[in-house]
Formats: C-alpha cells, structure tokens, sequence
C-alpha cells in the first residue's frame, strides 16, 4: 500500500541506501535528524533494518556456504511441495524432479516497507547437478546489482537467467510490490513439449505450496511458446520459487 508521505520524510528506499552506508554525508545528516524527529519514518526505519539485516545474515550464509540445516530444510521443503501435487505429475516428472529444479530464486516480501527483494544465491540445494537456469537481477537501474534484485518501495522487481542467444529459452520472476503479485514467464518454449511445473513454495511453517498456471501465447514462427503465471495477493513473507528441469534435449 502507497504510504503517503509529508514533507521532508524518507522513503524505504533512501533508508536501505541509508543502512547499507550509501548515502552522501548531507542527506545522511538530513535523513538521521528526520528520523530522530519523525515517528512514523522511525519505524518505517526500523522495519527496513530487520529487512536489511536478515538478507546481510542470509547473504554471509550464502557466501559461506548455507549451513546444513537451513540447506536441508529448503530442500524438505521442495520435496514436501513435490509431494502434495504427486497426483499431478507423471512418472517422467517426479524422476526429472528427483535431483533438484532447474532454477530457484527466493522472493522476500517484507511486512510494512513495501519492498521485495529476489535472492538469486544461496539456492543451490534446491537445484539439480548441472542446473541450467542461473538467475540475475535484470539492470532496470544502476542499483540492480549483486546477488539479489531489489525494487523501489511498490515498484517491481526482476530477474532473469542471462544471455539466452537467439531463439533461446529464458526464464523471468518478477515481483510488483504494489499487486503483491509474482508473475513467471519462460520465452521461447517448445511448443511440442509439456509445460514445466513451476513452484511457489512459502519458507514459513505450515503454508501451503502453490503450483503455477500457465498462460501460454504461441510464437508460430519459431514454432515456441512464451510461457506466463501469475501467483497473486502475496501475503508478505519469504517464499521460493522453483522450476521443474528440462528435458535433456534442447532446441537448436
Ligand atoms: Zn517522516
């Protein structure tokens, strides 16, 4: 929701520049008074802290490798998530799945400040031996930089696997922040194959997965198909986001 803002008071963006030392010397003066004086940018302040700091602890977990126990459970949670749609995936499926997703992101919606961040790294137990699709932030600004993409308070966040070549696949997560929605999309699909099961799986306990319904639009030059889903009202939280592996053969 549009947080309506008076004179002189930050936005949750100026205070994730602010927290990760980004800021010129005078408009960091300018923004630490305001914040001694201003209650609501106090706490907006404080939400995009916990914000910052939770990615600065899973961010050094990644680098270090993630520990064992959070690695295993992300990957319990896939198999759980597998396992609620058995019924829908045949036995070529479940045994394409048995290694891993072809890519994952995680998506992090936080409570108050409207932002989202998508973590691009530290997935790599969700994924299978060889997994094609690594994904990056997409450049929509100079600050879309580093492991993980993160939009404008309300804005949309994306990202990407790279530099598909021509005629290539290319698989997209992006977040609109204001919609509370997560939209996928895969370009350049075979249009003679099965569409691969995408996954939403909420990291919280408890919460049910989702599976993605495809919307496809044919490319009948190119005899493909752009694949899109949407997953609406995200409550906030952190989810991931995982994507059936291809078959072993490629389109040329
Ligand atoms: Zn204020």
């Amino acid at each position: 929701m549009p947080v309506e803002k008076r004179p002189g008071c930050v936005t949750a963006e100026e205070l994730v520049d602010y927290f990760d030392r980004r800021l010129e010397a005078e408009p960091e003066r300018r923004l630490e008074e305001h914040l001694a004086a201003c209650e609501d940018c106090g706490s907006l302040a404080r939400e995009v802290y916990a914000l910052s700091m939770k990615w600065d602890q899973w961010t050094a977990r990644s680098h270090a490798d993630a520990s064992a126990a959070e690695a295993g459970s992300l990957r319990a949670l896939l198999d759980r998530a597998l396992g609620r749609i058995r019924g829908a995936l045949s036995k070529e499926q479940l045994e394409r799945w048995k290694g891993g997703a072809e890519g994952a992101v995680k998506v992090v919606i936080s409570e108050a400040a409207n932002v989202t961040r998508i973590v691009t790294e530290g997935l790599e137990t969700l994924l299978r031996p060889a997994a094609r699709w690594q994904f990056i932030p997409v450049e929509a600004s100079s600050r879309g930089v580093g492991p993980s993409a993160r939009g404008k308070p309300g804005g949309v966040t994306q990202v990407e696997t790279p530099e598909p070549g021509p005629g290539r696949m290319r698989a997209r997560v992006g977040m609109d922040a204001a919609a509370g929605k997560i939209t996928v999309s895969v370009e350049k699909y075979p249009a003679d194959r099965n569409y691969p099961v995408v996954l939403l799986v909420p990291i919280s306990e408890g919460a049910e997965p989702e599976s993605g319904k495809w919307k496809s639009v044919p490319d009948p030059e190119s005899k493909t198909v752009n694949l899109y889903a949407e997953f609406s009202r995200r409550k906030p939280g952190e989810y991931f986001i995982a994507f059936e592996p291809l078959d072993e053969e490629r389109p040329s």
